[in-house]
């Protein structure tokens, strides 16, 4: 099975990306962590790939096309896997599914949370993560257990540096105008499935999996 996940920014789609992945054996492939490790490479993309993050933009669609044909490999392929941060634009959902359709795969579901723009700025302003592990934590829902140190390794927690309030309103802004005509995209091919985002972790987990479950089954028959 091959899925994406999609949703505002704090929609929380990090945190169901990597229980799906666990659940259904998937590789997790996180389009946002992958460019912010090469943002921390000294190279000139490096530094490119940081300006742009850190202004709240979109990285060059050739830029996620390089990054994911790599990391797209046979061994992904045979597993599965969920691409969570990408399609961010209609040609890069394009440009996956032919990536895929050369590997005779394809993309079985788009899962999109959704939660409302008063709710997304709310759970970024309290977001920290961890700069060694990049493990994320919410001040109000996942709080560290010793405050501000995770929980991992022990090292000072930060706020990403796009997780200014007007980077955020950037990113969101970005979402609406460029990242809502993927959804339709999906839609048009009866493959998205639109989930409540506003509820408790666990409840949107078992109902992901339930709707997942009755996929898989009926791609059995
Ligand atoms: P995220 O952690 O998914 O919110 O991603 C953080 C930032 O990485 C975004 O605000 C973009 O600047 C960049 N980014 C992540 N995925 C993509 C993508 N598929 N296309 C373009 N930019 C991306």
């Amino acid at each position: 099975m091959n899925l994406v996940i999609s949703g505002p920014q704090g929609s929380g789609k990090g945190t169901q990306a990597k229980l799906i992945a666990q659940q259904f054996g998937l590789v997790h492939l996180e389009t946002g962590k992958l460019l912010r490790d090469m943002a921390g490479e000294n190279s000139p993309l490096g530094k490119e790939v940081a300006s742009i993050i850190e202004s709240g933009r979109l990285v060059p669609d050739e830029t996620i096309f390089k990054l994911l044909d790599h990391k797209i490999d046979r061994q992904t392929l045979d597993r599965g896997f969920i691409i969570d941060g990408t399609p961010r634009t209609v040609d890069q959902a394009v440009w996956l599914d032919q990536k895929l359709a050369k590997n005779h795969a394809c993309i079985d579901r788009m899962l999109f949370l959704d939660i409302s723009d008063k709710e997304a700025v709310k759970r970024l302003s309290a977001r920290l993560s961890c700069p060694s592990c990049g493990r994320i934590y919410n001040l109000i829902t996942v709080p560290p257990r010793r405050p501000g140190l995770c929980d991992d390794d022990g090292s000072p927690l930060a706020r990403r540096a796009d997780e200014t309030p007007a980077a955020i309103k950037k990113r969101l802004e970005q979402f609406y105008q460029v990242t809502l005509p993927v959804l339709e995209y999906y839609r048009a091919r009866k493959k998205l499935v639109e989930i409540d985002g506003q509820r408790p972790i666990e409840t949107i987990f078992s109902d992901i999996v339930n709707r997942l479950q009755s996929y898989e089954y009926s791609a059995e028959k």
